[in-house]
């Protein structure tokens, strides 16, 4: 029989797309954790420690110098803001740098502070050195920001009692603490905000070696065993995003047991991601419904994120953090001021001839 390639394999998928229903919540690219997750089920998969936290070198060895001079010095870390699309490890890596500090960590997120009041309480209860994590920091309100700002720079806050005449200010003092933030959002972090932590990381999609020895330990750690090029396979279809690789693993880890094999091996995970309707890229069917609109629908842009998000029947937010950054890391689709356009290769991706001119990396160059 003859090998597939990647061109026939699209056509095929792109015929079965149109019975998908699935959109993202629930689907093995949600951007929150999801009941079945590892992460959820069994935090113990969660690197706890520096040694155990796959890839990101640059980020880690920056990191362990800080935290073993502030160490030294007894004082907390910086505060961190940590930027990527959901999934890569912000989360973990607050845990992670917590753990390395010896101290507690608590965890909230923008959208549940939604009250200075909220803020105010979480602040006194810290301890000497505690890190308060807030997931999704960009959301944040105005009056919670407020608050924020002078615990962040010199450890106390300012609540007013009572209303009107009356009312009086009273300072209350808060430990020395390390704010962790993470946001998919980076220019939606306000200035204020921003110029006040420290250190500021930005993490990358993890290389397909990286998420190859991350699906091997936890192939390990969940004791159903993966060979070598299945584990490669899976990485190399999980978008660079170690939340993806996990959840694809068990998924292939279901095919395999209902097939009565004992480990997870390639033809496993051929039929596996065929279920998925996830290709030999790792782009799924919203990924192709995207490509789809945007070339047939716009003659390949430039298109507003926000029609983009109404002609796909998704949320503007997902299309942002999921969908449409993965497409720019793998040059298909290019955000300029004009709105998104798509690339040559997404052109040919979909076996399409792109109208002339098309546009060249140089002009994408020069567009950014
Ligand atoms: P984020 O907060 O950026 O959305 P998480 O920290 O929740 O992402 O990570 C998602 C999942 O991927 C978790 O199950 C976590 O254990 C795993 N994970 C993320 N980064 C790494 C890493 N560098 N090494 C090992 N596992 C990781």
């Amino acid at each position: 029989m003859r090998k597939k390639n990647l061109r026939d394999e699209v056509d095929e998928l792109i015929s079965e797309d149109s019975l998908a229903e699935e959109g993202e919540e629930g689907s093995i690219l949600a951007r929150t954790p999801l009941p079945g997750d590892e992460e959820i089920l069994l935090p113990s998969l969660r690197p706890r420690k520096f040694n155990e936290f796959i890839g990101q070198q640059a980020i880690v060895e920056k990191l362990r110098v800080f935290i073993a001079a502030a160490r030294e010095r007894g004082e907390p870390l910086d505060h961190t803001l940590l930027l990527g699309p959901p999934g890569l490890g912000k989360t973990t890596l607050a845990n992670v740098i917590a753990a390395e500090m010896g101290v507690q960590i608590r965890i909230t997120s923008g959208p549940v502070l939604n009250r200075a009041g909220d803020v105010a309480a979480l602040l006194t209860g810290l301890r000497q050195g505690d890190v308060l994590f807030i997931d999704e920091i960009h959301r944040l309100s105005k009056n919670v920001e407020e608050v924020l700002y002078p615990a962040m720079e010199d450890y106390h806050f300012d609540v007013l009692i009572g209303k009107g005449p009356t009312a009086r200010s009273l300072r209350m003092k808060v430990q020395p603490f390390t704010l962790v933030g993470a946001t998919t959002r980076e220019g939606d972090v306000s200035a204020p905000l921003r110029t006040r932590f420290g250190v500021v990381s930005r993490i990358d999609y993890y290389t397909n070696e990286e998420l190859t020895r991350l699906i091997e330990s936890v192939a390990a750690k969940l004791q159903y065993p993966v060979t070598p090029e299945a584990a490669h396979e899976i990485a190399r279809r999980a978008r660079g995003t170690p939340r993806v690789a996990i959840r694809m693993f068990k998924r292939m880890r279901d095919v395999a047991q209902v097939n009565k094999c004992n480990s997870v091996d390639l033809p496993t995970v051929e039929t596996g991601m065929q279920m998925l309707q996830v290709d030999r890229m790792g782009l799924d069917y919203i990924d192709r419904k995207i490509l789809d609109i945007l070339l047939r629908r716009f003659d390949g842009g430039p298109v507003s994120l926000d029609t983009l998000a109404v002609s796909v029947g998704e949320e503007a937010d997902t299309i942002y953090d999921v969908y449409e950054s993965f497409l720019i890391q793998i040059g298909f689709i290019a955000r300029t001021s004009r709105g998104r356009i798509a690339t040559r290769a997404a052109w040919e991706y979909l076996g399409m001839r792109p109208p002339e001119p098309t546009v060249t990396q140089n002009q994408l160059r020069f567009d950014e």
